[in-house]
């Protein structure tokens, strides 16, 4: 059975599981000295479209605490929307990671922020007793399954810069963005505005890791000590590395995020028709957020269904990944269209 928990449900696409294995065939020297590493850095340099400067993680929790740490001292904060993943489900990584700089939070509809969120924020207190922002981060797509066009980003980064802060991107689901806007990634990245990009992998197929791209290089100063002092460098890096060559190939990656995105849609189509149930946020993505009467989540549990509510407002959050069948789509849509049927 197929589950809509999360995207890293789904296994390891066959593109970047072939790449996986091909690199497993000799000796290569280690700590991310090899030819898989540099190749895929060079990839990721052509993708984006200018020398930016490349370094692979396990996860995204470390991708975003080490990024977020190399931009802060210990006295500076970060501001991100109160249902960011920084500040929800990192356990307090990036605070730690930091030594300390904290996360200042903001509303905004759509799990988006705005300018006027984050102008609120710089212009809260400038005094010495305040931590003193120094990063924007928004995440692309968001924790709700909305999506920043290029002209939002670029209006945030703006104001930011122009206040002398940095902007870091949380793209745990980088590819679903990209797929679903049409753009290219240098558009909704370092022409935007965007200083530091965590490029997730594992949601969009890839066995583990994700790779943190620095467009401003100066600020990636030491990030290697970082990462290893973090327990982050891959000795075996090639293995972190490799995957990637499978699905940056072609544009693999755009073809699994479509998918998704597509599946995403139907389910959200099917679910439009279904009388009480409603669709919580835009659907941009690869993510369904839905209120379904409780009697009706438990059946789904009962059914042996697995997602989650806690994440976002409520409701309950369906995510499609790359190997989203459309019968599964169709098979829980069945499921919610009985029990709703139940008196
Ligand atoms: C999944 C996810 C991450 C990374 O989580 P890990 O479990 O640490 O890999 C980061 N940000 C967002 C928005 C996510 O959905």
């Amino acid at each position: 059975m197929q589950h809509f928990a999360s995207d890293n449900y789904a296994g390891i696409c066959p593109e970047a599981m072939e790449a996986f294995v091909s690199a497993n065939a000799a000796h290569a020297p280690a700590y991310g000295d090899d030819e898989w590493t540099r190749r895929v850095s060079e990839r990721l340099r052509d993708l984006f479209e200018t020398d930016c400067d490349v370094y692979f993680v396990f996860n995204g929790t470390a991708a975003n605490s080490l990024a977020l740490a190399a931009l802060c001292q210990s006295y500076h904060s970060v501001i991100c929307h109160e249902l960011a993943h920084v500040a929800t489900d990192e356990c307090g990584g990036p605070e730690f990671f930091s030594n300390g700089s904290k996360l200042l939070t903001a509303p905004g509809a759509g799990g988006k922020l705005t300018p006027d969120a984050v102008r609120e924020v710089i212009a809260r207190r400038s005094d010495i007793h305040y931590p003193k922002p120094r990063v924007v981060t928004l995440t692309q797509a968001t924790e709700v399954g909305t999506v920043y066009r290029p002209d939002e980003i670029a209006a945030i980064a703006a104001l930011a810069h122009a206040s002398d802060l940095r902007v870091h991107m949380d793209g745990a689901r980088f590819a679903n963005a990209v797929a679903s806007l049409g753009v290219s990634p240098a558009d909704v990245t370092w022409r935007a505005g965007v200083d530091v990009l965590c490029f997730g992998g594992t949601k969009m197929g890839l066995p583990m890791g994700e790779a943190v791209v620095f467009f401003d290089r100066r600020l990636s100063e030491d990030f290697a000590w970082r990462c290893k002092q973090a327990g982050q460098l891959a000795s075996k890096m090639r293995f972190l590395a490799a995957p990637w060559l499978g699905i940056l190939e072609d544009d693999v990656w755009l073809k699994h995020a479509r998918h998704a995105n597509a599946m995403a849609q139907r389910l959200a189509a099917g679910l439009a028709a279904i009388p009480g149930a409603g669709l919580l946020f835009a659907v941009e993505a690869n993510g369904v957020f839905v209120h379904l009467p409780a009697r009706v989540l438990d059946g789904l549990r009962a059914r042996g269904l697995r997602f989650y509510t806690f994440i976002g407002a409520g409701g309950a959050r369906f995510m499609c990944g790359w190997d989203t069948q459309v019968e599964s789509v169709d098979a829980l849509l069945e499921n919610i269209r009985a029990l709703m049927a139940e008196a």
